[in-house]
């Protein structure tokens, strides 16, 4: 990390929330680094390394991973040079001694939050947005119902059909997520009003009006 402040955007919200969509959007958009702390721990999971081997049962069962791990695998990254563009948190902070901890990792480097966006949405639609979706390897993400690529197995973006599923995204685990995200991770919500960085935003509209309104907040706090 450099000293200079740069943009440091939370996005708070229950599985299926458009978390990581917006990401990759912004990051595109803005020249922001997406730090998804979910698709870091599955690389762990998939490379067999320690963290991964102390997260996959975890996470197959909807339950968040120790904080020590995730702190871990997210102190590494934001060693990395390429942070100084600014940076997307996405499924990260989860819990209080998270927060706790970036806050703290953001102040030896003389940063802070710039803002912290609430995507607020109805759990009961969660379920069906996160059973239903998967993704091309080329990283466009697709739905059985709500998008689906124009010619059926072919993904519109790269031509390829090299379609994954994630093993969580399953009814059943799905509603372990959103459980463990309003006991442990909803209370930091708080955490951000008492900052004066939330932001919250109606997450349940198309995916292109819940980007615009996030491009008007970061037009309003961007570094
Ligand atoms: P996600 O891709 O953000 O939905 O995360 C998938 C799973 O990875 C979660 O259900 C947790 O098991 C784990 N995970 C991701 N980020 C965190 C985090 N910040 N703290 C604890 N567990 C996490």
């Amino acid at each position: 990390m450099s000293d200079a402040q740069a943009t440091v955007l939370i996005l708070l919200g229950p599985p299926g929330a458009g978390k990581g969509t917006q990401a990759r959007m912004l990051e595109e958009e803005y020249g922001l680094v997406q730090l998804s702390t979910g698709d870091m721990l599955r690389a762990a999971v998939a490379q067999g390394t320690e963290a991964g081997r102390a997260a996959k049962a975890l996470m197959e069962a909807g339950a968040l991973v120790p904080d020590e791990v995730v702190l871990a695998i997210l102190r590494e990254r934001m060693a990395q040079p390429d942070v100084a563009r600014g940076i997307i948190l996405d499924g990260f902070p989860r819990t209080g001694g998270q927060a706790a901890a970036l806050d703290r990792l953001l102040a030896a480097q003389g940063w802070r939050v710039t803002a912290a966006v609430s995507l607020e949405v109805d759990d009961e639609a969660m379920v069906g947005r996160v059973s239903g979706r998967y993704t091309c390897a080329c990283g466009e993400g697709w739905h059985d119902t709500f998008k689906k690529p124009a010619v059926a197995g072919v993904c519109d973006r790269c031509g390829g059909s090299d379609f994954r599923r994630r093993a969580d995204d399953n009814a059943v685990t799905v509603r372990e997520r959103l459980r463990a995200y309003h006991d442990q991770t909803a209370p930091l919500i708080a955490h951000y009003a008492a900052q004066g960085v939330l932001e919250r935003i109606d997450a349940m509209g198309p995916i292109a009006q819940v980007r615009a309104a996030l491009g008007r907040i970061l037009g309003r706090v961007a570094a």
